[in-house]
């Protein structure tokens, strides 16, 4: 039956309300500025966009606005602020990303590795191009788990509309609904 899924489904709804226990290690975005896209990347704790700010700076409006939105899955050394710049700069630069963390649907995560501390055992995630994968037994199965399913409920209004369909598993339409 799959008593096993609807349980998977309700340890999901749980763990969305606990952002913290995902580490994410590695985060690839494309942000849709007001003028550009840009492509925002973290990885070893550190931050990189492509847009002339951050060359120049090396910190910018879409960072910030990651580091806000993202703030419980990020690492001490990721959620730093970047290095000092000038007093003016810096205002224009949070009053930006202020506007943006509310719009969020500016943000496209492209691909991304994380850390799942659950209940008993920490899981490996990681989205590609070609979707989501987790190393625990429950995704072998079901192409989907608790794990994955949280962490697309957080991320939601930042992910492709590939990356929020429900897996590859056979759901009934009850299922479909319990997950959107
Ligand atoms: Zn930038
Ligand atoms: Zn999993």
């Amino acid at each position: 039956m799959h008593s096993d899924l609807i349980g998977k489904i309700e340890k999901a709804r749980r763990y969305a309300e606990e952002p913290e226990r995902i580490a994410l290690d590695e985060i690839m975005v494309r942000f849709h500025g007001g003028n550009n896209d840009h492509s925002v990347r973290l990885g070893h704790g550190r931050w990189a966009c492509d847009c002339e700010v951050f060359h120049l700076r090396g910190v910018c409006a879409h960072v910030m606005t990651l580091q806000k939105a993202l703030a419980p899955m990020l690492s001490a050394e990721a959620r730093e602020p970047g290095p000092i710049i000038i007093h003016s700069e810096l205002i224009s630069m949070i009053e930006k990303s202020r506007r943006y963390v509310h719009e969020l649907d500016r943000i496209e995560i492209q691909a991304l590795r994380a850390r799942f501390h659950g209940n008993n055992n920490d899981h490996a995630l990681a989205l590609t191009r070609t979707g989501w994968s987790c190393d625990c037994s429950t995704f072998r199965v079901w192409n989907t788990c608790a794990h994955v399913m949280a962490l697309q409920r957080i991320l939601a209004p930042m992910l492709p509309a590939i990356a929020r369909e429900p897996g590859k598993v056979a759901v009934e339409e009850h299922f479909v609904s319990a997950l959107s």
